[in-house]
Parts: structure tokens; sequence; C-alpha cells
């Protein structure tokens, strides 16, 4: 039988996983797979753009999927960006005036930066002014760190992951960092005022000027050319020569729209990940499911998941019901985890809170029937990974729920063999067994067991299992 056509548009995270996932089912006995990316570049590791920013070499970053053994049932087309699918012909209108025949396709086609309206933003329609600067991908961390340096001033707008990210970043390079941020506490969409309270005690200790409440009403330029400050709304005057926007992103729908398949806030999609037209699906930050459109990586690894089974057919009856999420910043310095609801909504929902303001240190747990329904942990991360694990199961608590804080395996009644590297799925027991066989360092026990390739925000779970489990190895041989 000849093989069908299958095409991924968008190679990011999620179409270089779905990939991956696709390879690892021998789905090019099935299919050729032509994969259309709009970035000149092979897939990167998105989480990991950081790395990039503060002075890595961009391979190092790399999240492609080697190929090799796939012959020319693999086909990269790096820079071609698909405009419209033409859904009666099963053609892919390349924006270079190419077209591609397919019999399925996969629209994986991400986000785009947020760049609001703010006065002196733009030069023209489409041109954002120089030092103005979005953080989304490879191009604008490189762009960013060509014009980066000790002394400069900086002005991030947006006090969420990526903003914080990134005000250490430049902090660590030596620049004056203010974060503006419009709501009243930091990461207000994961953190309670209260959390959100520790974490600002340790950004600013780390030299960064945080503004909450406030915005960026005009971004002034020299000569219409070069950024020189920003005005913020309460008119205060901040002298500037880069603005970074770190204020949200939104699914790019475009190619979807222009082809006529149904969209709210991103592409609709069903359980199995299929779009109303058949022979299209979509996954990742471009895709709705039952109402969620997702922006982190854990739950878009468990749509590529399901996708590549069904289409691979090894697992044809695997059905995505949905996910979990939860967050962790991985600013060095300062742990923050985060998952479910901020707040009680029920008056038997169970709040047990331990704030230790002189460690900086806040950690909550919201309860509901002896279930997780929320949590978040600034500062101090005992008891998080075992907190995660019990939200994303439902496992019941035991009745002490102070166990939970202190011993992260047993208290949370959840087996000892829980998952620590929840983006590649790697149980503890998995990382253990890595560390006795050799894997002497966080990077070995990655290289042997995948775990913190994907968001990266288990090594430091990762460094203390090393530091831990090690030692404790060699004194029993001693
Ligand atoms: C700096 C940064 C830090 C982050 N940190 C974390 C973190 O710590 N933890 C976490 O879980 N998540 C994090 N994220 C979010 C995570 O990176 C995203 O959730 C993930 O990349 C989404 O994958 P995606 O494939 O859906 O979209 P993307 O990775 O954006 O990939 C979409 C790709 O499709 C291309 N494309 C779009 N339209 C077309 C078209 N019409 N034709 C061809 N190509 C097209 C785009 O150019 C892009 O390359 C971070 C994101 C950023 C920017």
């Amino acid at each position: 039988m000849p093989k069908r056509k299958l095409a991924i548009i968008g190679n990011g995270m999620a179409g270089a996983k779905l990939l991956e996932d696709l390879l690892r089912h021998n789905a090019t006995r099935r299919y050729h797979i032509d994969v259309f990316g709009d970035e000149p570049t092979p897939a990167y590791n998105r989480v990991l753009l950081g790395r990039v920013l503060a002075g890595d070499a961009p391979d190092t970053i790399g999240f492609e999927p080697s190929t090799a053994a796939h012959g020319n049932d693999v086909v990269f087309h790096r820079g071609v960006r698909i405009d419209r699918i033409d859904i009666p012909k099963r053609l892919l209108q390349a924006s270079d005036g190419t077209m591609h025949p397919y019999d399925l396709t996969v629209l994986a086609t991400g986000s785009k930066s947020f760049i609001p309206k703010i006065k002196g933003a733009h030069q023209s329609d489409d041109k954002i002014t120089p030092g103005v600067f979005a953080y989304r991908t490879l191009d604008d961390c490189l762009l960013i760190r060509s014009s980066a340096r000790p002394g400069g001033n900086v002005v991030i707008l947006g006090g969420g992951l990526l903003g914080l990210e990134a005000a250490k970043i430049f902090s660590d390079i030596g620049m004056h960092v203010t974060v503006v941020h419009l709501s009243s506490h930091l990461m207000n969409t994961q953190l309670d005022h209260a959390a959100a309270g520790a974490l600002m005690q340790r950004i600013q200790s780390m030299g960064i000027f945080v503004r909450c409440g406030r915005t960026i009403t005009e971004i002034h330029t020299d000569t219409r050319t070069h950024v020189n400050a920003v005005t913020l709304d309460d008119g205060s005057y901040l002298p500037a020569e880069m603005v970074v926007l770190a204020c949200g992103i939104r699914p790019q729908i475009d190619t979807a729209v222009a082809s006529g398949i149904a969209v709210n806030r991103a592409v609709l999609v069903n359980d199995t990940l299929a779009t109303q037209i058949p022979g299209i699906y979509a996954v990742g930050e471009c895709a709705e499911h039952d109402g969620k459109v997702y922006g982190i990586v854990a739950p878009i690894f468990e749509q590529t998941a399901v996708l590549a089974g069904v289409l691979s057919g090894e697992n044809p009856t695997a059905r995505y019901k949905g996910s979990r999420p939860y967050t962790r910043l991985k600013v060095a310095g300062v742990d923050v985890a985060a998952m479910g609801l901020l707040e009680p909504e029920l008056a038997e929902d169970e709040v047990i809170q331990i704030a230790e303001p002189r460690k900086q240190s806040y950690r909550k747990i919201i309860v509901r029937r002896d279930r997780v329904i929320g949590a978040m942990f600034v500062g101090d991360t005992t008891g998080a990974a075992a907190c995660v694990q019990a939200f994303d199961t439902g496992t019941p608590l035991p009745p002490n729920r102070l166990e939970l804080f202190c011993d992260p395996a047993a208290g949370a009644g959840v087996s000892v063999d829980r998952e620590v590297c929840n983006c590649k799925h790697v149980a503890l027991s998995v990382i253990q067994n890595a560390i006795r066989n050799g894997a002497a360092t966080v990077d070995a026990v990655s290289a042997c067991t995948g775990a913190g390739t994907g968001c990266g925000s288990c090594k430091s779970e990762l460094s203390r299992l090393v530091s831990t489990v090690r030692p404790a190895l060699v004194s029993a041989v001693a």
C-alpha cells in the first residue's frame, strides 16, 4: 500500500514532540511525514530559551528528534510558512508560493507574543520599535542579547513566569532591571497575595525593582529610532534603552481561520485532537480542548502522546481527557510551584498554610474532601512533588495534612515511586537506579533517563537526589 502523506504545520515543541512520538511508534511504516516550520532553524526547546538569553549557544537547546533511521520518510521544510489549507484539494499553500499535497494534517502552530498597543511601541503597523522586544523565539533572544550590556537599563512589562525569568538573567548581566506588572501582585494567575509577597522579597533581594499595579503608557524614543525611556501610568519616568514585553501570548490561528477550520480562542479539538474537518488535527498552544488552551509543555506532551497513538495505530483508542497543569518557576534561587485553585471556593474547603517570612517562604494547600484542589509553594518546595502527584492523581490525603509538608512521598499517601520529571514522565525509582548505576551529575542522570530535558524545572530536585542518593551509596559501600 502506498504511504499516506502526513503534514505537521509548526516545528515548535508540540510539532517536534509529536514527530518524536510518531517515530517511536514507527509511523513511517504508514506515512511520509512533511514538517513545515516558519522559523528557519531546527526545532529547539523554547522552555530553555533563557539559557540562550544568558549567553549559551543556540545549538545547546536543540529539540528535534533524530530522523536518521527513517530515510526520506521525514522531510523538514524550514523557514516555510503554511498560509492556508485548501481542504477540497488537500493542498497546503505555503507563503513561498509552493503547494504541498497531504492526506492528514496536524496544526501545531503554537502562540505568538502579545504586543500591546502602547504609544511608541510600534514604528509601523507590523514593526516594533528597535529597543522594544518580544520574548518568544530564538531570534528574539539573539536580538535581545545583542542589545543587553552591563550598566544598561531594562524595563520588563509582565511579572509572570517569563518576565521574572528574563529579569533574573538581565540582573545577572549587570543591568538595572525594573519589572512593571499590571496586577497588584507577581504571578497573579498562579499565586495568592501572601505567596507573591514571599516571591517579591526574593526577587527584590536579587537587586530587581518591581512596580506592581502599574503599566507602561508611553515608550519614548531618540529621533524615533531607539528607545530611551518609558512613562508609567502613575506618571513616573524611567530611563531605559530596552523594553521587553512578557505580558501574554495569543494562539496562532491565522492558518486555521484562513482555511475555514472552527476556532474559538484557539483551534477546537475533541478527545482525539481532531478538528471538525476530517483529516485535520491540532495540538499544543494553538489547540483548544474542552474550553482550555494550555500554555505550558506538560499538557502539550500528553496531547502529542495521544495523537501519535491514534495516528500510528499503536493506540487507536487513546483519548485526551484534559490536563491538570502546575507551574514551577525555574529562576535560579527562587523555587516556586503552583497548581489548581488559588483560594478555597466552598465553605467545606480546608486551607493549610505555613508562612515563614524570615525564610521568605510560604506554602499553602487547599483540600476538598481529602483531595488536593490547589497548592502553592514559594521558597521552600518541600512537599511540592508529592503534592503535584496527589493533585494529578486525586489520591486521598492522610488525616494529618501537615505530613505533606514534611515527608514528600509518604505524607501525601502517594506511592514513594512518584513522578519526578512530569514532562518526560520519569519516576523516582528510575532516577535512583540511574544514580546507583553511576550517573554522578544532573547531566548524567538526564542523559540516561531523559529527566530534566523537558521544561527543566525538576533539575533542582535531580540535583538534590544526586547529592543524597550518591553519598548514601558511597557510605553504604564503605
Ligand atoms: C521564554 C519561555 C520560557 C518558557 N518556560 C516554560 C517553562 O518553564 N515550563 C513550561 O512548561 N513552559 C514554558 N514555556 C512555554 C512553552 O515553551 C510552550 O508551551 C511550548 O513551546 C508550546 O509549544 P507549541 O509547539 O504549541 O508552540 P511553539 O513552541 O510556539 O511552536 C509553534 C511553531 O510553529 C511555527 N508556526 C506558526 N504558524 C506557522 C505556520 N502557519 N506555518 C509554519 N510554521 C508555523 C512557529 O513559528 C513556531 O516555531 C516557555 C515559553 C517561553 C517563550
